[in-house]
């Protein structure tokens, strides 16, 4: 089984579009996907509603509902309530979160690997984690153990329908091209664990993950750039709930991209003046220490402008009005966030260019590991 890394639009929001040429079974995932959209992640609605909104006839709702609730994706959740009290009352229909599950990975951490069973929407519940030593690196057979003792918590009622592993790096058909925090090159992480479990496995890009969950769970609207700084630096786009992965799918891979490239500081990619070596959380943390409240402010201040001119370019080129910013609350706070606005305003205000907003992501906790949950749950209707 092939492991699946390509999204190119986000289906539980990209309601409405009609194939023209389309196979029934084409229709059918399509319609699927639709009624999931409509209900993800709690909300309760009845056949006719479904009808209505997707314009879908009566009978044709019925038919995808009953298939949804024969495999379990959806169930009947109770009945409308009726004003007056009279007639029958509609049953309502909403996300099944009790019988199938994903399992979620997340490779992103410093000495640590997470794991986490979600229903499907998007939920975890359960986590386990595995340290690792100084010097340990994560390999293919930390990941399985890590998976198989996840598996045999889950209580019988419960069937895991994928896996997502969401991975630091360049991810781009189904392998790891480069992974510098993991030490990985063209690594095949997904087919690896797919044998071994027989079941499919969305690999992708940690950042796409967060970004997913600022989208379904947090503030973001479908045009978004969301970008993370930690250890390094890296970003991910939506044009209208489409991730731009690029030619490479290597979009948003920013933090050794050079702004000060003839005197910024050394980087160990060789090159001068990455975004890393100016405004990653350890070069700002290497530069506050000793300093008193004053000099670190001023350093995250200074930090804030460098992110903002680095930005002001991609907002000019995308016209994209929501920057949400992720990032370790020692170095990514109101100061950084503040100084930011102030130059991005300075440098893109415009009569026909409406203020660009650059915010603190709010998900918190499970960024990583909700988003790739949920984008494992859409794979999953994308299949027949
Ligand atoms: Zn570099």
């Amino acid at each position: 089984m092939a492991p699946q890394t390509h999204f190119r639009s986000l289906p539980l929001r990209a309601a409405g579009v009609q194939a023209t040429k389309a196979s029934p079974s084409d229709v059918r995932r399509m319609n699927r996907s639709l009624i999931f959209n409509l209900l993800f992640p709690s909300t309760s609605r009845s056949r006719a509603e479904l009808s209505r909104i997707t314009g879908l006839s009566r009978v044709a709702v019925s038919d995808v509902v009953n298939g949804m609730i024969d495999e379990r994706l959806i169930r009947e959740n109770g009945h409308e309530t009726n004003a007056n009290g009279k007639g029958k009352r509609a049953t309502l229909l909403a996300i099944d979160p009790m019988h199938l599950h994903v399992i979620a990975i997340d490779l992103s951490q410093e000495h640590l690997v997470e794991g986490c069973v979600c229903d499907l929407t998007g939920t975890p519940q359960t986590h386990l984690r595995v340290a690792l030593d100084e010097g340990e690196h994560v390999d293919t057979q930390t990941v399985v153990h890590l998976i198989g003792s996840l598996r045999e918590g889950l209580p019988p009622e419960v069937e895991v329908i994928g896996i997502g592993i969401a991975v630091p790096g360049v991810v781009s058909d189904g392998l790891i091209r480069e992974s510098t925090m993991l030490g990985w090159r063209d690594v095949d992480l997904g087919s690896a664990v797919a044998s071994r479990f027989g079941m499919p496995v969305t690999v992708m890009n940690d950042t796409l993950g967060e970004t997913f969950t600022e989208r379904f769970f947090g503030q973001a609207g479908p045009n978004l750039m969301f970008v993370k700084i930690d250890r390094g630096i890296a970003a991910a786009t939506l044009i209208d709930d489409v991730p731009a992965l690029g030619e490479h799918d290597a979009g948003g891979e920013i933090g050794h991209v050079s702004i000060d490239p003839m005197h910024g500081p050394e980087c160990p990619c060789g090159k001068r003046g990455c975004l890393e070596t100016l405004i990653s959380a350890p070069a700002m943390r290497a530069r506050m220490e000793g300093l008193d409240e004053d000099g670190r402010r001023s350093v995250k201040a200074s930090a804030g402008a460098t992110f903002a001119t680095a930005m002001s370019m991609p907002v000019g080129l995308l016209d994209v009005s929501d920057i949400c910013v992720y990032g370790p609350p020692d170095v990514i706070d109101d100061v950084f966030v503040e100084a930011a606005q102030a130059t991005l305003d300075a440098a893109t205000l415009s009569s026909f260019h409406s203020r660009t907003v650059i915010r603190r992501c709010r998900c918190g906790a499970d960024i990583t590991l909700r988003g790739t949950a949920v984008a494992t749950v859409l794979r999953h209707l994308e299949r027949a």
